[in-house]
């Protein structure tokens, strides 16, 4: 934790702002203010950041950069909004194109006001983010050290936003390896996945640790075959069992089951091992994008 608090990496990305405040936001940058000296870093890679400042409201062709930035931020990631637009939508709030604050598409967790934020209150609001950054840390240390009480429960149509949220992180490790975002599990939307929570024969598990989901896996039958798909466990906790014994689980619900039947991309190497581990093997596989072959794997009930 003392990497963060004292050098924590930033990335800032403008919304729609009339960029009085990303003037305000460089500012701390330049030499009255030079927050470089406190080891805070504007850094151009979302990978690399802790901290994800947001100036202006959102629009709709912000949102899914919004989006996109925020998910392949490492946990634990800190959100803070700047000035008003970036906190209601400002003076914006009633235009066509304007769907409100940042904190309509992503969790906020500091917000900072102004028209345009001072520099003096966009540092304060870094300074209150270390602080919630130390905690969320505290936090994944502790369901990390915690993980031997796992439950691995049926889930419900009202844990639909957070198994969203943690498919579109872990999903980020196979947009990388891809070079493509377009996989269906980064463009669900929540209604499309409340929609699939209330089909009869669909079965959503969920890893519980602490209250949080940490992993989530989901089936449906077609006649004897039970389809199984995305077997989802959060980048920081993988490695321990948890897809393993989510596949497992979801395995033991469907009892009438003759065959059991996955798909992965072809270079999903860490998905195929696995898959290959409980005894699937390849029968077919088929084109979805000119990056991406899909790879159906089966295996019969023992
Ligand atoms: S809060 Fe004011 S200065 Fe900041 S982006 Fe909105 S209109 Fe511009």
């Amino acid at each position: 934790m003392s990497s963060f608090s004292k050098s924590p990496w930033i990335i800032h990305y403008d919304a729609s702002s009339c960029n009085g405040c990303d003037i305000e936001t460089l500012a701390c940058l330049t030499p009255i203010y030079d927050v470089e000296r406190l080891g805070v870093i504007n850094t151009g890679n979302p990978k690399h950041a802790d901290i994800f400042v947001v100036t202006g409201a959102v629009n709709e062709q912000s949102k899914a950069v919004i989006c996109n930035i925020y998910h392949q931020l490492p946990e634990p990631k800190v959100v803070v909004a700047v000035g008003a637009c970036a906190l209601s939508g400002g003076i914006f709030s009633e235009c066509y194109n304007i769907s409100g604050g940042v904190d309509s598409v992503i969790p906020v967790d500091v917000y900072v006001p102004g028209c345009a934020a001072r520099p003096e209150a966009i540092i304060d609001g870094v300074v209150q983010a270390l602080g919630v950054l130390e905690k969320k840390q505290k936090e994944m240390t502790s369901l990390a050290n915690s993980l031997d009480q796992a439950l691995y429960l049926r889930a419900e149509k009202s844990d639909a936003p957070e198994i969203l949220a943690l498919q579109k992180t872990a999903y980020q490790s196979e947009a990388e390896i891809y070079g493509d975002d377009s996989l269906p599990a980064l463009q669900q939307t929540l209604e499309e996945l409340q929609k699939d929570f209330e089909r009869p024969e669909q079965v959503f598990i969920k890893t519980v640790v602490n209250g949080k989901i940490i992993g989530s896996v989901r089936g449906h039958t077609v006649d004897d075959t039970a389809c199984i798909s995305r077997v989802i466990v959060h980048p920081y906790f993988r490695g321990r069992g948890i897809g393993r014994r989510l596949v497992e689980e979801i395995e033991k619900t469907f009892p009438n089951a003759k065959r059991f039947e996955v798909k992965t991309g072809h270079k999903s190497e860490r998905n195929l091992f696995q898959f290959r581990h409980h005894g699937y093997q390849e029968f077919k596989t088929e084109p979805f994008t000119p990056a991406i072959t899909w790879v159906y794997l089966q295996k019969e009930r023992k």
